[in-house]
């Protein structure tokens, strides 16, 4: 199908792009265009207008500190995967981004649209939540900060008002004696997950004092689940706070058999994770 048609307009300026969406309460931002393309041809989105953020200067980064990673809403995915220095300061980074898609969409797909696009399906909207990371939003307002836990209200929904562009995203570094996993179960590699699910833990002298579990595709917003308490069942823990959704890729109850088997495997590399850092 064809899209619906739509005004096109390609700032140079940050202020432009921001005035324009103020203007025009249908308009959309295009990114990457990888989630918003499709849904435009399939008519499941028609905006009044397009505001291609792509000439917008001082967005393509991915800067790293000691703090974390900084990555501007131009960072393709591909170009955080490639870091080294990123995935130093923060591995869960590098381990989900190559699940994301296929070199093709990740060269082109853009890590804070992912984010802001909010689909439970989706790697980097769970990694942020779970890394308790936030994004820097900017409108004609002004500028504000959302922390990850406050960014995503319902399937394929953020907080954003629809004049803001997200300008920047931030993950946390990973602190002293902790450790991250990865892992997922998707039909072909680069499909999006039936289940995916990583874990961070942080350890003192050796001993797990907080671990926490992120999970994609199970439920209709990014989920984090706290098993510091629960180290012996992390997987009862876990779908005693989660309700595995069922769709056409997957019934409710085999995406809980995969939470069964991925959790205590995950959770587990996470703790090795830790634990080879600090020997
Ligand atoms: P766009 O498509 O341009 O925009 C998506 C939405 O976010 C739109 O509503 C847009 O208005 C909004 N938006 C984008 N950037 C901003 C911004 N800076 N500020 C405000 N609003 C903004 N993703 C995965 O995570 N895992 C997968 O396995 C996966 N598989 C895929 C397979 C295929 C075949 C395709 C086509 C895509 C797949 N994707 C997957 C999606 C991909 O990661 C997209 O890059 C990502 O979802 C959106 O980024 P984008 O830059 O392309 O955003």
């Amino acid at each position: 199908m064809k899209p619906a048609p739509f005004a096109f307009l390609r700032p140079a300026a940050l202020e432009e792009a921001l005035a324009a969406l103020a203007r025009e309460p249908g308009a959309k931002v295009l990114a990457g265009g990888q989630s918003l393309v499709p849904l435009l041809s399939m008519r499941l989105a028609a905006p009044s207008m397009l505001v291609d953020i792509n000439a917008l200067p001082d967005l393509g980064h991915v800067s790293v500190d000691a703090a974390g990673v900084r990555i501007g809403a131009l960072a393709r995915h591909a170009h955080v995967l490639a870091s080294a220095e990123a995935a130093e300061v923060q591995p869960l980074l590098a381990m989900a981004l190559s699940h994301v898609a296929h070199p093709t969409i990740r060269n082109r797909g853009t890590t804070v649209g992912s984010l802001v696009h909010a689909d439970a399906a989706a790697e980097m909207p769970m990694v942020l939540r779970l890394l308790e990371g936030s994004v820097d939003v900017a409108s004609v307002r002004g500028r504000r900060t959302v922390p990850a836990a406050e960014l995503f209200a319902g399937p394929l929904e953020s907080t954003l008002a629809h004049d803001e562009i997200a300008v920047e995203a931030f993950f946390p570094a990973l602190p002293a004696g902790a450790g991250v996993a990865f892992a997922e179960i998707a039909r072909r590699h680069g499909d999006y997950a039936l289940v995916g699910v990583a874990a961070m833990v942080e350890t003192e002298g050796g001993e797990v004092v907080r671990a926490r579990l992120g999970y994609v595709s199970v439920s209709d917003v990014p989920v984090v689940v706290d098993v510091t308490d629960a180290l012996d069942d992390p997987a009862g823990k876990a779908l005693a706070d989660l309700e595995p959704a069922e769709d056409i890729h997957a019934t409710a109850a085999y995406r809980a058999h995969l939470v069964k088997v991925l959790t205590p495997r995950v959770l587990a590399d996470a703790i090795h994770h830790a634990r080879q850092k600090t020997a």
